[in-house]
């Protein structure tokens, strides 16, 4: 059974006070899963963990991970002015990017961060971008299919990120007679990685690599950066991953393949995203409709532009009715948002306790590519977030939108104003 950090009675307090739908944040669980993390790397001297905004851009909670020493990895535009407003720059910001602007190199470039390339053409561009920095971290694709043991996990080859082995080679030699001297390598190979040795699989690969371009080339590498893709079990019946052997797995990969190698000391940084806010926040939505056709329907106030992953990827998250939890599961429905878009569904053909009117829905770890992912079809408006502190209180760490916020890109003429004045 999957447990949520809050019951009925609190959802109910914080429905009174912010409305639903709304997004709700459990900070002790954040801190302790980022805590269990860095325990898991603590043998590699250099170890940090870049949490990947992108995943829950929330500036309230990012402040938390930062206050945890985690530095940011940002990809674009906006994630860098968080990083900024946070006080974040230098060796604390991992600008992991791709397709990238000219303005985003150069903004990356001022805060001094440091810059993950993703192709071979984007070392000209970025020196007349912003200009080269004095290390550069380089994103590898090794192409063809990741296999963890004998099943596939993930189709590199399929990918549009990084540069392929002969690039690399190449990149980095380009990238030393331009005067870089220090050398990072990032791979990013499979998403929502439960099996406890994935880490591992692309570590070695990633450890191989960079033994083998210091030999081919003298590169220094004082980094390897595995990256996000460490998953949560989103199912009932799945497992969490066991970071401890996580570490030990890519310790193990480490200790065969970088000390007796001429490398010296080479630091693991990672960019983990859903791990560290995907079972530590949850959307929490009001039934107000029920409709029998053909199939059961129980409709929310909550719609995919609030969670999109349920549409988008067909993902499981699992649900529960709030006060129901030792109900028996005897009813089956279709949990159903409001846009015009028939795949606008949290759950298809679910196995739940009877749902009334009224009755609050948790929909469970949503804290990642939730909120984030949100977006405004159909005039949807984004929901509240709350934060739910360590010690018990709740903070509004981002109001509900509004219609105005809806309508701010755009003057129209006076009798809109008037409409969004009086609505
Ligand atoms: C999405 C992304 C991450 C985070 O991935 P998770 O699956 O959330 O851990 C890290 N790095 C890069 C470059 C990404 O695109």
């Amino acid at each position: 059974m999957k447990k949520l950090f809050f019951n009925k009675e609190q959802a109910e307090v914080m429905a009174k006070e912010y409305g639903t739908p709304y997004y709700v944040y459990d900070e002790k669980g954040m801190v302790e899963g980022i805590r269990r993390l860095q325990k898991a790397f603590s043998w590699n001297k250099g170890y940090k963990e870049y949490y990947a905004i992108k995943a829950c851009a929330n500036p309230h909670l990012i402040k938390i991970m930062m206050d945890e020493g985690c530095g940011v990895d940002c990809s674009s535009y906006t994630e860098l002015m968080i990083a900024e407003a946070l006080g974040a720059k230098g060796e604390n910001i991992m600008f992991s990017s791709n397709a990238t602007p000219a303005e985003d190199f150069v903004y990356a470039r001022e805060l001094d961060s440091l810059i993950n390339l993703d192709d071979i053409t984007h070392i000209e561009f970025l020196e007349a971008n912003g200009g080269l920095p004095e290390t550069v971290c380089l994103r590898y694709n090794p192409g063809g299919d990741f296999k963890v043991g004998n099943a596939i996990m993930g189709n590199p080859g399929e990918a549009k990120y990084g540069m392929t082995r002969v690039q690399l080679t190449e990149a980095v030699k380009k990238l030393m007679a331009k005067g870089v001297k220090y050398f990072g390598l990032h791979a990013f190979l499979a998403s929502n990685m439960i099996e406890n040795g994935y880490y591992a699989s692309l570590a070695a690969i990633l450890f191989e690599t960079v033994v083998e371009v210091n030999k081919e080339t003298g590169a220094k590498f004082t980094f390897v950066n595995l990256s996000g893709g460490i998953g949560i079990p989103y199912r009932p019946e799945e497992k969490p991953v066991d970071l401890e052997v996580v570490g030990q797995g890519v310790k193990e990969a480490y200790e065969r393949i970088i000390t007796p190698s001429a490398l010296g000391d080479v630091a693991i940084k990672t960019e983990l995203g859903r791990y560290i806010t995907g079972p530590h926040g949850v959307l929490v939505s009001r039934a107000v409709h029920r409709k029998d056709t053909y199939r059961h329907y129980i409709g929310l106030d909550a719609c995919a532009a609030n969670l999109m992953r349920p549409a988008m990827y067909g993902a499981y998250h699992h649900i529960t009715v709030l006060g129901k939890e030792d109900a028996p599961c005897d009813h089956v429905y279709d949990i159903t948002g409001g846009l015009c878009e028939n795949n606008d569904k949290f759950a298809i053909d679910r196995s739940m306790p009877e749902i009334e009117m009224g009755d609050l829905l948790a929909i469970h770890d949503a804290g990642a590519h939730g909120f984030s992912m949100g977006y405004n079809y159909n005039g949807k408006l984004h929901s509240c977030e709350i934060l739910l502190k360590e010690d018990g209180s709740t903070k509004l760490i981002r109001r509900a939108e509004q219609p105005k916020d809806y309508f701010a890109t755009f003057d129209f003429d006076d009798t809109m104003t008037e409409v969004i004045k009086k609505r």
